[in-house]
């Protein structure tokens, strides 16, 4: 999934050499700040069906279901 994710374009993404692909992964360790989310324009939200947003400050899907 972290070939399809998206959140590398998203304003509130920051790189500090983490695996992306929140949804899966759960908290980002170095983004805080909320600016927008991308990811209901992401092909892995209509993959599999996920409710969610903001993964990278709020927890997985499983985390935030
Ligand atoms: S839904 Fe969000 S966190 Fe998950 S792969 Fe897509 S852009 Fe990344
Ligand atoms: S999970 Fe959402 S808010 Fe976080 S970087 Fe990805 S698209 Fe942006």
């Amino acid at each position: 999934m972290a070939g399809k994710c998206i959140c590398k374009g998203c304003p509130s993404w920051k790189d500090c050499g983490e695996e992306i692909a929140y949804c899966f992964t759960g908290k980002s360790k170095c983004i805080k700040v909320e600016q927008w989310c991308i990811c209901a324009a992401c092909p892995v939200t209509k993959e599999m069906n996920l409710k969610h947003n903001y993964y990278c400050m709020k927890g997985s899907e499983k985390e935030q279901s």
